[in-house]
C-alpha cells in the first residue's frame, strides 16, 4: 500500500455555490448594530465599505449563493483542493485512527486565503471600484489580495502589521511584486496611526490597528472600498469550497469524519473545512465533532467573552456580536501572525454559544513540535498558523491510541511555511518561547467593551 494516498477530482466537481450556514442554524446570529445609534444596520450603513453584492452576501440567509463564473475559472487554476491521507503520519504515531488532511497550500500565494480574495476583487470590479484598501497580519491576506487584484486590474493598498512587516520582508516582497503597495502599521499616514505613534513609537502593531487605518483610508475616496481577509459571513462563505470539496473527497475514500479540525485566527479557514459538515449534521446527517484550535496567547475562543465589540482598535467598524478579547488588546507577538486578532468570527462564535464546536487552545512550543513531526513524516511544511490544526490532530490521534479507536479525522491544512521559515529557525535554535498574553491588559480591555444593553 501506499505511504500516501491522495484524493483527487476533477474540474467537473469544483463547487457551483458557496454554502450559507445561516440557512440552517436554529437559532439566527445576534444583529450587527450600528456604533452610534446601536440599532441594527441596514445593507446601507456599510455602503462606504463595501459592494452591495457582498453585503447581500453579508446579510444572506440562502442556503446556497452561486459562485460566478469567471471566479470558478480562476479557482480552476489550483482547485479542487487535494486532500490526503497522512499514513506516514499515522505510522509516527502508532495510531489506530486515520488521519486526512486538505491542503490549501496549492493555491499562488500558499494559503486558503485567494478562495475570498478573488471573489472579492471581482465583486469590487464589477461595482465599478478602482482601489482596494485592507490590512495583513503574517502576510497571507494582503498577498492574496495583491494576486487578486492584479488578475482584475485593480489598485491594491495595504496597511502590514508591523512586527510581521519586520519579521516577513518576503511576504511584503510578494505583495510588491503583485503591484499592491505595502505600509508598516501603526504608519503616519492615517489619524489613528499617528496618534497611536505618539503614544508609543515602537508599537509592534495589531491587526485591530491596522484595521482601523484601512478603513480610515478607504472613507476618503469615492472609488475606493474596504476587504477584510476573516471574520465577516461572506468571507466565512467564500471559504466553504473547502469543506464541500473534503465531503466529496472523503467519499470517494468511502469515509466520513468523526472529528474535524481547524485552526481559528479570525475563523474563515475553519468555517470554510468546518461550516458544511455543521450544516449537513443539522439536517440530519451525522454529526462530527467540530474542534476549533487557537493560540494560548490569544485565545479568544477560550477566554474572550461573548459580548458585542469593535472590529477595530480605532473604533470606526460597526459592533458585532464575538468572542473578543477587547478591541484594544494587543496580543503579544508569537510567530503565527494569522491568528493575533482580539475577535473571532460572529459566526463561529455563535456556533460556539449554540454548542456546535469544541474550543481548545495550545501553545506555540507544542505547535511547531507538532509542524515538524509533520514536515518530517508528510513532507509538507506547514504555515506556523497550520501547525494549531496539526497540533490539533495529533492530539486526536494519540486519544484515540489511548482509547484504542480508529477514528477519521480530518483537519484543514490551510497553507505552506515556506515564507516563514526564521519562524522554524528560532524554533530550532531554541529561540522561541511559549508567550504569554498580559492578564491585566486583558481585564483592561475586556473592562473597557462597549456596554450594549441586552
Ligand atoms: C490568515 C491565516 C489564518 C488565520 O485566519 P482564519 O481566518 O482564522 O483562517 C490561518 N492560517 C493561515 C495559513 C492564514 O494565512
Amino acid at each position: 500500500m501506499a505511504d500516501t494516498i491522495k484524493y483527487v477530482l476533477d474540474e467537473t466537481h469544483l463547487p457551483k455555490h458557496w454554502y450559507n450556514l445561516v440557512a440552517d442554524l436554529p437559532v439566527p446570529p445576534p444583529p450587527v448594530l450600528h456604533p452610534g445609534t446601536l440599532q441594527p444596520v441596514g445593507p446601507d450603513d456599510l455602503a462606504p465599505l463595501f459592494p452591495m453584492s457582498l453585503i447581500m452576501q453579508e446579510v444572506s440567509t440562502e442556503r446556497e449563493i452561486e459562485i460566478p463564473e469567471p471566479v470558478r475559472a480562476i479557482y480552476r487554476q489550483w482547485r479542487p483542493s487535494p486532500l490526503y491521507r497522512a499514513r506516514r503520519l499515522e505510522k509516527a504515531l502508532d495510531t489506530p485512527a486515520k488521519i486526512y488532511y486538505k491542503y490549501e497550500g496549492v493555491s499562488p500565494a500558499g494559503s486558503h486565503k485567494p478562495n475570498s480574495a478573488v471573489p472579492q476583487a471581482f465583486f469590487n470590479k464589477e461595482a465599478g471600484v478602482k482601489r482596494i484598501v485592507t490590512e495583513t497580519g503574517a502576510g497571507q491576506w494582503g498577498s492574496s489580495l495583491a494576486l487578486a487584484g492584479s488578475f482584475f486590474g485593480l489598485e491594491i493598498e495595504i496597511f502590514m502589521v508591523r512586527v510581521s512587516y519586520n519579521q516577513k520582508p518576503y511576504r511584503r516582497a510578494l505583495m510588491e511584486t503583485y503591484g499592491a503597495r505595502c505600509t508598516a502599521s501603526p504608519s503616519n499616514e492615517t489619524v489613528c496611526g499617528r496618534a497611536i505613534l505618539a503614544e508609543r513609537p515602537d508599537h509592534p502593531g495589531s491587526l485591530g490597528i491596522a484595521i482601523s487605518e484601512a478603513v480610515e483610508t478607504v472613507v476618503q475616496r469615492d472609488d475606493t472600498k474596504y476587504a477584510l481577509g476573516s471574520v465577516l459571513n461572506h468571507v466565512l462563505l467564500h471559504q466553504t469550497v473547502i469543506g464541500q470539496e473534503a465531503m466529496l473527497q472523503l467519499e470517494m475514500a468511502g469515509d466520513y469524519p468523526d472529528v474535524v479540525v481547524g485552526c481559528t485566527g479570525g475563523g474563515s479557514n475553519f468555517a470554510g473545512i468546518a461550516f458544511p459538515f455543521i450544516g449537513s449534521g443539522l439536517r440530519g446527517g451525522p454529526k462530527p465533532r467540530i474542534v476549533a484550535v487557537e493560540p494560548a496567547a490569544c485565545p479568544s475562543l477560550t477566554k474572550g467573552r461573548y459580548a458585542y465589540d469593535f472590529g477595530d482598535t480605532a473604533h470606526l467598524t460597526p459592533l458585532t456580536k464575538m468572542h473578543t478579547l477587547g478591541s484594544t488588546f494587543t496580543p503579544p507577538g508569537f510567530h503565527a501572525g494569522g491568528l493575533r486578532y482580539h475577535g473571532m468570527a460572529p459566526l463561529v462564535s455563535h456556533c460556539a454559544r449554540l454548542g456546535l464546536l469544541e474550543p481548545t487552545s495550545v501553545p506555540q512550543l507544542a505547535c511547531f513540535e507538532a509542524g515538524v513531526l509533520f514536515g518530517r513524516t508528510e513532507g509538507i511544511l506547514p504555515a506556523p498558523e497550520a501547525n494549531h490544526a496539526v497540533r490539533g490532530a495529533i492530539k486526536e490521534a494519540l486519544r484515540c491510541k489511548e482509547e484504542g479507536k480508529s477514528e477519521t479525522i480530518l483537519f484543514n491544512l490551510c497553507g505552506h511555511g515556506h515564507f516563514d521559515m526564521q519562524a522554524y529557525m528560532d524554533y530550532f535554535a531554541g529561540n522561541l518561547t511559549d508567550v504569554t498574553y498580559d492578564e491585566s491588559e486583558l481585564a483592561m480591555a475586556l473592562a473597557g467593551l462597549p456596554s450594549v444593553g441586552a
